[in-house]
């Protein structure tokens, strides 16, 4: 039996030293501002991150998938439940419009400036595959790797439904003067709401279009913001044009569809910002020439996989 078909404890070990900044955030916060939320949270969440990520790392390759739906479950399944539903924040990205406008520094703005705004510089779209509570239940459907992109600029109708919720917000409040108040019941609403919405029109997609991501690729409004500063991440996935032998098993399980052996082949990054990071090629290649590397460069072509 290969090391690498085994549980490796002393990866699960290693891999927790993730959670020290994380906590030492969450004890700057709390002494800087006295309010015990960010103790808990930044200690949780540093918690959550070390062992997801411990699980992933010690997992063999082939279970590798089941670490990363674990960590989905722990934070994304904490920030919806407990900064949504027991705080009521309202954590859709109409939230977030409103809270910029009131002016709340609340757990909701915060989380999008790490997850979803400047984060990404650093570690790409990892939040949609390690954290995202709406893609926690649509990577439980069926149809892990869709067949493709529906041809044409479908991918666009998520940058219209960001420019829709913005002008539904900025209608709302300074053309009939509404106004949010912090963790009260109608911020419950509105996420518990939004949420049905997202939650019934990924599912019902991802049946249509046989594909689970389907939701991601054609709808979501909030990739308009990740794509923006994914191009700028640190983090990418390699190719080894030396190792590849252009067997495409990477392509066929890539959830986004992108083509992977095309970047390969061009000697660059996986510049696509529908990169989400999953690592599900890394752990495909059977010649083990991807890899996650560290470098820059300001993406480039979409190069997707279309039906
Ligand atoms: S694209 Fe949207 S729904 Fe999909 S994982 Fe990312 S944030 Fe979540
Ligand atoms: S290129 Fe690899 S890491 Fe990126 S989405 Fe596709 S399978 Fe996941
Ligand atoms: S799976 Fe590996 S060897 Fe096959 S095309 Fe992708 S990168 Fe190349």
């Amino acid at each position: 039996m290969k090391i690498d078909d085994k549980f490796n404890f002393k990866e699960l070990v290693s891999s927790l030293a993730i959670v020290i900044p994380f906590w030492i955030v969450a004890i700057v916060l709390w002494r800087s501002t006295g309010d015990i939320f960010y103790l808990f949270n930044f200690l949780y969440i540093g918690a959550a991150v070390g062992i997801g990520i411990g699980v992933y790392s010690a997992l063999p390759r082939k279970k590798k998938p089941l670490g990363r739906k674990l960590t989905l479950f722990l934070i994304g399944g904490y920030l919806f439940v407990f900064l949504g539903l027991l705080n009521s924040e309202n954590l859709q990205i109409e939230g977030f419009f409103f809270y910029l406008l009131a002016g709340f520094f609340s757990g909701s703005v915060i989380h999008y400036m790490v997850a979803k705004i400047f984060g990404p510089i650093l570690f790409s779209r990892a939040w949609c595959s390690w954290a995202c509570w709406t893609a926690m239940i649509l990577d439980l459907l069926p149809y892990k790797h869709g067949s493709g992109r529906i041809p044409g600029k479908w991918g666009g109708s998520r940058h219209i439904h960001f420019i829709l919720s913005l002008s539904i917000v900025l209608l709302l409040w300074f053309g009939s003067g509404y106004r949010v108040e912090s963790r009260s019941i109608t911020e419950l609403y509105w996420l518990l709401a939004g949420n049905a919405i997202y939650y019934a029109t990924g599912i019902t997609l991802a049946f249509w279009l046989k594909d689970n991501r389907a939701f991601c690729k054609y709808v979501c409004p909030i990739t308009t913001i990740l794509k923006f500063t994914t191009r700028f991440s640190l983090l990418k996935i390699r190719g080894d044009i030396e190792k590849c032998t252009e067997c495409g098993a990477c392509m066929k399980t890539c959830p986004m569809d992108i083509r992977i052996p095309d970047y390969v082949k061009m000697g660059s990054r996986v510049l696509s910002t529908e990169c989400i990071l999953c690592q599900t090629c890394v752990n495909t290649c059977p010649a083990g020439a991807l890899k996650v590397s560290f470098g820059l460069d300001i993406g480039g072509k979409e190069l997707l996989n279309e039906r």
